[in-house]
């Protein structure tokens, strides 16, 4: 249709999975011509604030990390360990910087066009993606999405969210510990439930301070307030804080898979790509990893663009840490007590990064109460 403005790619999206295929595209070795990327948002906002463990060195976000740090604190109501990060370390971005630094980088592009504009409809049609918006119509042979999720939910499956509110606080009455954030502290009220704190310190005063479940549902706004101002109040003893910024969301812990409806031109990225890990819900890591395998499929001229990083072997272990978690017959808050205090915390990270051998997998299973894990992975496997 002579109405449709063509491109060698589609971004479909601007949040973090749009943004790291563009800056991965510019640093690569594909060729191309003319790139759109459309978001219905500006992007000007710090609506967020990531967190991820690394090793590697040369990333392409390295300037604007805004802190890193080789060592973070797990703690509960008994137990507190300090846990050496090295060759990992704890990286924090905020969310604002991220999207003003690839925008300017990508807008210096004379390839790229970047359009604002409502998705309305994605789909293939004679071997052609087609991105239809509210003020026109583009087509390209790849579009890459994370604008629109589409997930195939089972009804026994367990559908969990990582749900968080988090204040960030200044005040004169506390140091924070700048040299070690607070990873999680499960010695917060369970409520039956996965209930955690997050402690991004940002300098001696003033810190993130992120109310966290893992459950069905998120809570009401109400319940996060209080929770957070008793976590400031009654664990830190701070009795006066100024809140400067607030961060809320929820991410997909989720057994369904996220699903690609929109046939063999379109590739799904980020969250909509399934990359948030179903057991935790960290997701930053994982989109980086999953657009450099896209890129160097691009760069061999790979004609099917294979989109998931995730492997059957994890996606298993989520599974069943997701079911039980859910069946409740050890409280998660135990789980990962145990996790935190029984292994290497190097394994641990590389577990959680997906980075292990089956051999360490087997030592971080050793660290669990056995039982409950086997039933249900039993459990798992009946009903896949
Ligand atoms: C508050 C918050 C904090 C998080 N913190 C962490 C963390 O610490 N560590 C971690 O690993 N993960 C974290 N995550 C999870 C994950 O990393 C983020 O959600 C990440 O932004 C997912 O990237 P994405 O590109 O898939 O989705 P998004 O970043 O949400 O991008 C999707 C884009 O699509 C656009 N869009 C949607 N619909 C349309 C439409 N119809 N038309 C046009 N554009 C559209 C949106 O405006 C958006 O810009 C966090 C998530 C949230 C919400």
């Amino acid at each position: 249709m002579s109405s449709r403005i063509s491109y060698d790619f589609i971004i479909a999206g601007m949040g973090c999975a749009g943004l790291s295929m563009a800056m991965q595209l510019i640093s690569s070795k594909v060729k191309f011509d003319k790139v759109l990327l459309i978001d219905k948002d500006l992007k000007n906002k710090n609506d967020r604030t990531w967190c991820f463990w690394t090793k590697e060195k040369n990333n392409w976000y390295n300037n604007i990390i805004f802190n890193k740090w080789d060592s973070f604190i797990f703690k509960s109501n008994n137990f507190e360990k300090k846990i050496k990060l090295s060759p990992y370390f704890y990286c924090m971005i905020k969310g604002i910087d991220f999207y003003s630094f690839c925008i300017g980088v990508i807008k210096k592009d004379h390839r790229f066009d970047v359009i604002t504009d409502s998705i309305i409809d994605i789909k293939s049609e004679n071997n052609l993606g087609i991105l239809t918006c509210s003020n026109q119509t583009y087509q390209s042979k790849l579009i890459f999405n994370s604008a629109l999720r589409t997930q195939k939910i089972k009804s026994n499956h367990v559908n969990y969210l990582q749900h968080f509110k988090g204040w960030l606080i200044k005040t004169s009455e506390y140091d924070f510990d700048t040299n070690n954030p607070i990873f999680m502290d499960f010695s917060v009220d369970q409520k039956n439930d996965c209930r955690f704190v997050y402690i991004i310190p940002q300098n001696k005063n003033q810190a993130l301070i992120e109310y966290t479940g893992f459950s069905p549902n998120t809570i009401d706004d109400d319940e996060y307030n209080y929770e957070l101002n008793n976590y400031i109040k009654n664990n830190l003893s701070i009795k006066t804080y100024q809140i400067i910024e607030t961060e809320k969301g929820s991410i997909p812990m989720a057994e369904s898979k996220f699903t690609n409806e929109f046939g063999k031109n379109i590739v799904n990225i980020g969250t909509a790509g399934g990359n948030s890990k179903p057991s935790t819900g960290f997701t930053f890591y994982f989109i980086q990893k999953n657009c450099q395998k896209i890129i160097s499929q691009l760069e061999k001229n790979k004609n099917k663009i294979i989109a998931s990083s995730r492997s059957k072997k994890y996606l298993f272990y989520d599974s069943v840490l997701l079911n039980v978690m859910n069946d409740k017959k050890i409280s998660s808050k135990k789980i990962f007590i145990d996790l935190f205090k029984k292994n290497s915390p190097v394994n641990l990270l590389a577990f959680l990064n997906e980075e292990t051998s089956f051999v360490k997998d087997l030592k971080i299973m050793n660290s669990v109460e056995k039982l409950v894990f086997i039933k249900s992975a039993f459990k798992i496997i009946l009903k896949h």
